[in-house]
């Protein structure tokens, strides 16, 4: 066993992770009032809290209902079951801290989930999608505090039946329980959490949204406005482009470094489903007419900025794979070849690209992951603010992130990383930050 040695970011110290403990819960709540009740307007939101207080919060939370608990636990054992049931091929993940190597299944489980959610919905007609709209407050709540009780039951596991070495306590219970015990918690040899909150519940659940937001405001209006199908297919391409590159993903900080706490698994399970789906979420019944021109443009634009975050990734993955043995925008890599040691005392290497879209930035990926986000609440247009609240959270995330990943990399690689930093200065934004 090892210590919980995570590298926290300042942001979140002991304060702020109590505060984004208590306040989260209720900001999906609120969210989905403003988006569903209140025309998509915070200040109406903020006003019914000003005259009623604590009691207008709970006046307006939905308290979990049979239907929602049905709902989530249908689509929970349909997503376990295709985790666990479809056959593909096994890929490595990256070695842990402690010399582990972890081994995933790679399969197409996204096909098949949108084949078999688009058969039962339109084909046979057995489930109207547009009913979880109809539930989605009451949707939220079951989630919240079904969630809460899954990350107590991670932090016990954490404590009595850890899968792996990789795994600790810090010897504060809210740093344990806020950020998890376990890098990669498994129940049995198959079965991993952190891919079932992740990517089967969360991001799955991205994508269903997205498509019952269309389907709920053609109820509604009769047609599907060009603003919503523009937010709809950026978001779709988006968790398309996760599932095309789904082996990339066992290699990012998410899993190889995050540990499944309140922070990755309540986040994936309530956050994603809740927040990141906002922008459509607020379409639905704020529909904008664009025009053909406009949502061309907008269009294209949150598709470029897809492919480039794809192709950042892509590249830094291409490049691990091939030992360094690729070309990067048509030419030889540049790189540094980065010595470490595992907590366990053995010495290895690493390779860190230092050339294409990877020498601009050291998280030049960033930058394209935010402006699709904007492109694809942007089709809103500037009525109210509700539909940018995911960018703006989404910029705070991802520039904590490079700072964490930094501090992360240095303590790793050492004067490696600092070779890495004096080649390539800047962090996120190139010339500027
Ligand atoms: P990365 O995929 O960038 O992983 C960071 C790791 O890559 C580092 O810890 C280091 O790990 C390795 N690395 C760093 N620099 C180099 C280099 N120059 N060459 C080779 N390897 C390097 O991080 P993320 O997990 O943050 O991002 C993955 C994707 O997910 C991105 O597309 C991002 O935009 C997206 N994302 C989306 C979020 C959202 O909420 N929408 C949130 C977070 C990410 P090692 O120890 O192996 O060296």
């Amino acid at each position: 066993m090892v210590e919980n040695k995570l590298v926290h970011s300042p942001l979140i110290t002991y304060g702020s992770m109590l505060s984004l403990l208590s306040f989260t819960p209720p900001f999906v709540i609120l969210m989905w009032y403003t988006n569903v009740h209140a025309d998509g307007s915070i200040l109406k939101t903020f006003n019914h809290l000003r005259e009623n207080g604590l009691q207008g919060l709970i006046d307006i939370w939905p308290k979990p209902t049979a239907i929602a608990g049905k709902l989530i636990i249908c689509y929970a054992l349909f997503e376990a079951a295709l985790q666990l049931l479809l056959p593909g091929k096994t890929v490595e993940g990256p070695i842990s801290p402690t010399g582990h190597r972890p081994v995933y299944k790679v399969y197409g489980s996204y096909a098949i989930h949108n084949y078999v959610f688009f058969s039962v919905s339109f084909r046979f007609g057995i489930f109207n999608p547009a009913i979880v709209y109809d539930h989605l407050g009451e949707i939220f709540s079951t989630l919240i505090f079904g969630s809460l009780v899954f990350c107590v039951l991670l932090y016990i596991k954490g404590h009595v039946a850890p899968s792996s070495t990789d795994s600790g306590s810090s010897g504060n219970i809210i740093v344990d329980f806020y950020w998890g015990m376990e890098l990669y918690p498994r129940i049995g040899k198959h079965f991993d959490i952190k891919v079932f909150t992740n990517c089967r519940f969360g991001m799955m659940s991205w994508a269903v949204l997205a498509v019952t937001y269309c389907i709920k405001q053609h109820e509604e209006y009769g047609r599907v406005s060009d603003s919503m199908l523009v937010n709809t297919i950026l978001m779709l391409v988006y968790v398309t482009k996760f599932f095309w590159w789904e082996a990339g993903y066992w290699n990012t900080m998410d899993i190889a470094h995050d540990r499944a706490g309140f922070y990755i698994c309540w986040g994936c399970l309530v956050w994603v489903p809740s927040i990141y789906t906002s922008p459509g979420m607020y379409l639905v019944k704020q529909p904008v007419n664009l025009g053909l021109q406009l949502s061309l443009y907008i269009l294209v634009a949150g598709l470029l900025c897809i492919y480039i975050n794809y192709d950042c990734d892509r590249q830094r993955q291409e490049f691990r794979r091939t030992n360094g043995k690729c070309t990067v925008w048509g030419k030889t890599p540049s790189k540094i070849v980065a010595a470490y040691t595992t907590t366990s005392g053995e010495k290895k290497t690493s390779l860190l690209l230092t050339s294409g879209w990877w020498g601009l930035a050291r998280h030049f990926h960033y930058v394209p992951e935010i402006l699709a986000a904007f492109f694809w609440s942007v089709p809103a247009l500037f009525n109210h603010f509700i539909p940018y609240f995911y960018v703006i959270f989404l910029i705070i995330l991802l520039l904590d992130r490079a700072k964490r990943d930094d501090d992360r990399c240095k303590a790793k690689y050492g004067k490696y990383w600092k070779l890495y930093c004096e080649k390539v200065p800047y962090r996120v934004i190139p010339g500027i930050y």
